[in-house]
């Protein structure tokens, strides 16, 4: 039996300034040390704006915060003339312990190829980043009844090249399109449903062992009131949280979701 330690992270996407950032912070860690929250049994993370971060490495640094924090993205390459972008190897000297990658918005907004989002993994490991790689399908996938066949060739594509070790430590983030930000949530049987499938799929592209190590998140509309139930399911091992993780009682909350 693996012990996959329960991963509570939130997306804040572009809002919480470098200021708000660090009041939220603060914030999380007296409401959770309040209600003697287990950091030692769920890991909670955060992914803030790049300019927040190194607020927010000196605040859990200096205070020693139980929380983690990732980017919401990184480059692929090391540095140069890619004006606008971020490294993996400026997000580790920040303390990232992990970074998106592949997120339905930077899919959309950015056109992210399945390919660019490889060579992104690729970068997060040279640096010792974990990458939470998102997967999901949008609302016509869904009705054509073919978002299974669609995610894992997206989850495929996403960890070509990857060796089992890399792919122990490595997340994915099952986040259906059709579900972020609208207040659609898909029901905890579909969660389990596909991340059942990535499972297998990882066990088909690794090893069984490997797959059973790898944690899966649902995404999409997640609050504290269908967390618990979401989380029950047995191949959901966290969520990722946007709008319900820029509130600091309901995500605390969605952290506290075995009480
Ligand atoms: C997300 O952006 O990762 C997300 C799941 O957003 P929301 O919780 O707002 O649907």
């Amino acid at each position: 039996v693996f012990d996959r330690r329960p991963l509570i992270a939130g997306n804040w996407k572009m809002n919480l300034d470098h200021v708000q950032a660090i009041t939220f912070l603060q914030k999380l860690a007296w409401t959770l040390d309040d209600a003697n929250h287990d950091f030692g049994r769920v890991e909670v993370s955060v992914f803030p704006p790049f300019t927040d971060l190194r607020g927010v490495q000196t605040l859990v640094k200096g205070d020693d915060l139980p929380v983690v924090y990732g980017g919401q993205d990184l480059s692929p390459h090391e540095s140069g003339a890619y004006t606008g972008d971020i490294s993996g190897q400026f997000l580790k000297r920040l303390g990232c312990a992990y970074v998106l990658v592949g997120h339905s918005e930077r899919r959309t907004l950015h056109a992210e190829s399945d390919e660019l989002l490889n060579t992104k993994v690729h970068a997060a490991y040279r640096h010792d980043l974990v990458p939470v790689l998102c997967v999901g399908e949008g609302l016509e996938i869904r009705q054509a009844g073919t978002h299974v066949e669609h995610t894992l060739e997206q989850l495929r594509r996403g960890v070509a090249g990857l060796d089992a070790g890399q792919a122990a430590r490595l997340v994915v983030a099952y986040e259906p399109v059709w579900a972020i930000g609208t207040g659609e949530v898909a029901g905890p049987q579909d969660a389990q449903e596909m991340c059942a499938a990535i499972r297998a799929e990882l066990g088909e592209l690794f090893d069984g062992d490997t797959a059973a190590k790898i944690r899966l998140l649902y995404g999409g509309s997640v609050k504290a009131a269908n967390a618990g139930s979401i989380l029950k399911e047995r191949d959901v091992d966290g969520v990722l949280v946007g709008g319900a993780s820029l509130d600091v009682s309901e995500f605390a909350s969605i952290v506290r979701f075995e009480q």
